[in-house]
């Protein structure tokens, strides 16, 4: 059994799709818990013309990608262009490395060593890790468009492969391997003087969502719902328009797929599609939703209308599950459920581990959130921690993002271990303590047999 699952460790990084095919027909019968854990660095795919070809978000309604492929942030120091995917998969990477001393028949001697300095370790678990990218692709333009559907492997969404038939984008692959943990590594160019790293990227629950669909419709009066929430801090586009109006306009999208101008008027020519029905989980519409979902009708789960949409089918059973609001809402932040705690905790975890390992963090604190109708948070099936790991421009921030890898790729692994099973952290006056607790992982059991997190792909 050991010989075999290492021989599997070894394609990990290069070979995921056959990897997540296997895997979950091969859960050993192990003597310690098993846990599965994906470590999503961002991005990897290059930004290439034309879009019908080298796009993301692709709409079967329309037959096109919506979106330009999303690169990542890049800036030029000194004539070295830094990029934000290969900082994202060189941490990732790293990260895996140490995971793997926890996967099963590995060495997790070699794991407690590295992760008792931090407190003692509750139990040994194992935990299967893999990565949701290959390494990305360094662009040249020219050549790359010779070179067929370069940005296939990088894609969020799913997309017709060169046959026409669906591919599996990243979130259908993550989903397929039915992980317990998602990290998602980014980091971004620059933020609003107010984010200092490293910040959240958090999605609120159905319930607070379903706040703002009353809003619009005037059945709710006063925006204390909204100033009075982690929701105040609500992802800005660009600073022509207030939080609260680029929150009415994802509620708008998040309920009916358009967003809203200014004056909350829709913008039809500005689709963002179906997102529930554009990866591969057990939460799609009935076969033939997109010959219904072109026409629109008003008072439909397809209406443009925020008016009069009614939301039904499986996603949005999905979304007033029990399950969600224990991902998405309350928890131990106080806000935010699992997702939240699993993305600071694993902050706390990266920030120790730099003072641990001799690295000042002063600069470096745990963030407010930025508040969105994210995709991952949402689609990702999955305890999803998600955050932005600071900024390219701040130059104390660049330094650690260059020279601090292995330390943050070592609090990524031990915090990640600590929310599956847990470390008693010792009395220590680092202003971002990690708290240790593991996440209950059995309030997502739907049945004895299987987990929400097993639900999301066979049912
Ligand atoms: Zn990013």
């Amino acid at each position: 059994m050991g010989k075999r699952h290492k021989k599997f460790f070894l394609i990990t990084t290069s070979a995921f799709f056959l990897f997540f095919i296997f895997i979950p027909e091969y859960m050993p019968r192990n003597e310690f818990p098993v846990f599965r854990v994906v470590i999503d660095p961002g991005h990897g795919g290059i930004k290439i013309q034309p879009r019908l070809k080298h796009g993301d978000r692709y709409d079967s309604v329309s037959g096109t990608y919506l979106d330009d492929y999303r690169p990542g942030a890049a800036l030029t120091v000194r004539g070295n262009k830094i990029k934000e995917h290969n900082i994202a998969y060189s941490i990732g990477q790293k990260t895996l490395k140490i995971l793997q001393y926890t996967a099963p028949g590995a060495d997790f001697g070699k794991f407690e060593r590295i992760a008792k300095k931090y407190g003692l370790l509750a139990k040994r678990i194992n935990i299967i890790s893999i990565t949701s990218r290959p390494g990305g692709l360094s662009e040249n333009p020219d050549t790359a468009q010779e070179t067929g559907d370069v940005n296939g492997p990088y894609r969020i969404f799913d997309y017709p492969d060169s046959r026409g038939s669906m591919a599996y984008g990243r979130i259908s692959k993550i989903n397929s391997f039915k992980p317990h943990i998602v990290v998602s590594i980014h980091l971004a160019e620059s933020a609003p003087s107010d984010y200092k790293a490293v910040n959240t990227i958090l999605a609120p629950s159905f319930s607070h969502l379903l706040n703002g669909l009353y809003y619009l419709r005037g059945n709710k009066t006063g925006r204390s719902f909204f100033n009075n929430s982690y929701m105040k801090d609500w992802f800005v586009e660009d600073e022509a328009r207030t939080p609260f109006s680029w929150f009415l306009s994802d509620i708008s999208q998040y309920f009916t797929g358009y967003p809203l101008d200014e004056n909350r008027k829709i913008i039809q020519n500005n689709f963002r599609g179906y997102r529930h029905n554009m990866i591969h989980w057990a939460y799609t519409d009935e076969p033939g939703w997109d010959k219904d979902a072109a026409v629109h009708a008003g008072y439909s789960r397809y209406s443009m209308n925020y008016k009069d949409v009614s939301p039904a089918g499986k996603f949005w059973d999905r979304e007033r599950s029990v399950y969600e609001s224990y991902r998405r809402d309350g928890g131990m932040e106080g806000f935010g459920g699992d997702n939240a705690y699993a993305s600071y905790e694993i902050i706390r975890y990266i920030l120790y581990s730099l003072k641990k390992n001799g690295r000042s963090a002063d600069k470096l604190t745990q963030g407010k959130p930025y508040v969105s109708i994210w995709t991952l948070p949402i689609y990702l099936n999955a305890i999803n921690a998600y955050f932005e790991l600071g900024y390219l421009r701040r130059k104390t921030d660049r330094k650690i993002f260059l020279e601090n890898q292995n330390e943050i790729a070592e609090g990524i692994a031990v915090g990640v271990y600590s929310l599956l099973a847990g470390i008693d952290m010792p009395k220590d006056d680092f202003t971002h303590m990690p708290k240790g607790k593991r996440i209950d992982l059995e309030r997502y059991d739907v049945s004895s047999e299987k987990s929400y997190f097993d639900a999301v792909w066979d049912n």
